[in-house]
């Protein structure tokens, strides 16, 4: 295989060369149940736990309350009845937890990092009580949550709740992920004049202050736990560049509001163009939003173009356009636009708004990552209709307050012919009949939701204990997902198989990333696997999938 020349702007340096790696770390992993992945459970299970709780916030602590009592019941939850938890342990009910965080009668089960701990931070790591399991992190400074912003030491409610996919959706042992909020402050008077907010009261560093710290932290996670994948999650877009740029071949990492949603990004526009005419070369993409999410979203379309394609990088950029909260990213732009825009920042006439956008440079994808809700309008999506048969339209701003639009907006505004992704989930539509007579056809929204990347990166990384992971990988992750959706499945609107086959379908992924990182170098192949093909990888990935059962 012909090696990368081209590198994405925020890879300062090449990846390195990847480290032999005789030592395995053994013991782990979960139950031997190869079969029977996505389980059953013929109880009302859901319904008791959730039995009094009025309001989505009481089911978060509802849940939360059963992993207090019984982690085994939990988990078993979790693993079992995804599809039903999920929205109550992740968007969009996790937001409003992280906003209300210092005001829930909660335990945190994560841990916190302060400014405080400067100086001391391995001693703080070694002080977690699983130390020796930890093999996934999920990692946030709470600087921009969701759609959200700030919202301080809050933002340990993402790192919870992320980390809980990693067993949820990947079969991650539970014992092996840990959570963490690096508490820096906040910006946010709000919360910085509430009297219960239980966060360092204090703005956040900037420049030196912030980057030592941080440094920190990565050389005490690598001293403490040197085979141990990190995720970044919630970062603010100033810092996430840089940190992911700076640490990415330092250790075995990655951010995922920045690759994570790319990958799921791409894997629906590829399905969504198995429903439509017109290749992948011959989109274009337009973003409302250039921010981490955006921004990630473009590079990897560029990498997919240049390395399926062969279109040079720079060219492929070019079919890639931007908004920001001032509208076209542009060359006459370029001295006030903030470094990771610039790839984009092309030649072209300044615009402010995006119904202009979208009838002068008639686009045929519409990703929505700008946090401003109902911002696709009617006109907006009708124009979209004038550029193609079926355009796509992924509103992936969340929570669900924050969507560029709704799934019954959408259907309606481009008379039922866009395909469509979103990042919070929506309910299914039923379109009756022409004739009136008999059930008429539903519709069920795409999720856009990372969870079918992450969790299924994060474990691959983690079973060859691969020494960084290069964006590869998350094309491989795009291309595999967009492949495993059924015809029918697509014809119904869902671009990616339904979440509650999620284990099933996360380890497809797996092995085929685990094969990837090993046949590229990146990882090692266990001795006990005989060929390093994908069956035999599929074999063994199951194997180790955390089974709650056991
Ligand atoms: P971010 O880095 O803060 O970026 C937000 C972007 O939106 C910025 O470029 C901002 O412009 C732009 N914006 C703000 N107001 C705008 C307006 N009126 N018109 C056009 N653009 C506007 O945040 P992010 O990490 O990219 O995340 C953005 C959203 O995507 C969040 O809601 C997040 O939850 C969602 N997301 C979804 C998924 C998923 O569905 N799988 C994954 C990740 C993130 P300026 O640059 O000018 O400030
Ligand atoms: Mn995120």
């Amino acid at each position: 295989r012909k090696k990368r020349q081209e590198r994405l702007f925020y890879s300062e340096a090449p990846f390195p060369k990847p480290r032999p790696n005789k030592r395995r770390i053994q013991g782990e992993g979960g139950g031997e149940n190869e079969e029977d992945l996505a389980g059953v459970m013929v109880s009302n299970e859901v319904d008791e736990v959730f039995r009094g709780a009025k309001t989505d916030l009481d089911k978060y602590l509802a849940l939360r309350g059963l992993h207090a009592r019984n982690p085994r019941a939990y988990r078993r939850l979790l693993v079992e009845r995804t599809e039903e938890v999920l929205p109550y342990i992740y968007t969009p009910t996790v937001g409003e937890a992280c906003q209300k965080y210092s005001n829930l009668d909660i335990e945190t089960t994560g841990l916190y990092v302060t400014l405080e701990d400067r100086g001391r931070v391995l001693e703080k790591l070694r002080s977690w009580k699983n130390g020796n399991e930890v093999r996934a992190i999920v990692v946030t400074d709470g600087e921009r949550i969701l759609g959200l912003g700030d919202l301080g030491a809050g933002g340990m409610g993402i790192s919870e709740g992320k980390i809980q996919l990693y067993t949820a959706a990947a079969g991650v042992p539970p014992d092996q992920c840990l959570p963490i909020c690096l508490d820096v402050g906040t910006n946010r008077e709000s919360l910085l004049e509430d009297p219960e907010y239980k966060g360092l009261r204090r703005r956040r560093p900037m420049g030196v202050e912030y980057y030592s710290f941080l440094d920190e932290f990565v050389q005490a996670l690598r001293a403490w736990r040197p085979h141990c994948l990190l995720q970044f999650e919630d970062f603010g877009n100033h810092t996430a560049f840089v940190l992911l740029g700076k640490y990415r071949n330092q250790l075995c990492c990655f951010n995922d509001d920045i690759q994570g949603t790319a990958s799921i990004n791409l894997a629906g526009i590829l399905a969504g163009l198995r429903l439509k005419e017109g290749a992948f070369s011959e989109q274009k993409i337009l973003f409302h939003g250039a921010g981490e999410a955006g921004v990630g979203c473009g590079e990897l379309i560029a990498l997919a173009l240049s390395t399926w394609h062969g279109v040079p990088l720079p060219e492929a950029r070019k079919r890639i356009l931007f908004m920001d909260s001032k509208g076209l990213v542009c060359k006459s732009r370029l001295s006030q636009l903030q470094d990771h825009k610039v790839p984009f920042a092309h030649d072209l006439e300044h615009a402010p708004d995006l119904l202009q956008v979208v009838r002068k440079h008639k686009p045929t994808v519409l990703i929505g990552v700008s946090t401003q809700a109902g911002s696709f309008t009617e006109e907006v999506l009708r124009a979209m209709c004038e550029n193609c048969n079926r355009p796509l339209i992924f509103p992936l701003s969340n929570p669900t307050s924050k969507a560029e639009c709704t799934f019954e907006e959408a259907f309606a505004h481009t008379d039922g012919r866009c395909i469509f992704a979103s990042g919070s989930p929506f309910p299914p539509l039923t379109v009756p009949s022409p004739d009136g007579m008999g059930q008429g056809t539903t519709y069920h929204p795409a999720q856009a939701n990372n969870a079918y990347i992450f969790p299924a990166v994060g474990y691959a990384a983690i079973l060859t204990e691969a020494s960084c992971i290069p964006d590869d990988v998350f094309l491989e992750a795009a291309k595999c997902l967009a492949g495993l959706s059924s015809d029918e499945d697509l014809e119904r609107g869902r671009l990616f198989p339904p979440f509650s086959k999620i284990r099933e379908t996360s380890a497809h992924i797996m092995a085929h990333l685990c094969q990837f990182f090993c046949d590229e170098g990146y990882g090692t192949k266990p001795q006990e696997l005989r060929t390093g093909e994908e069956a035999d990888w599929l074999q063994y990935v199951k194997k180790r999938m955390y089974n709650p059962s056991y």
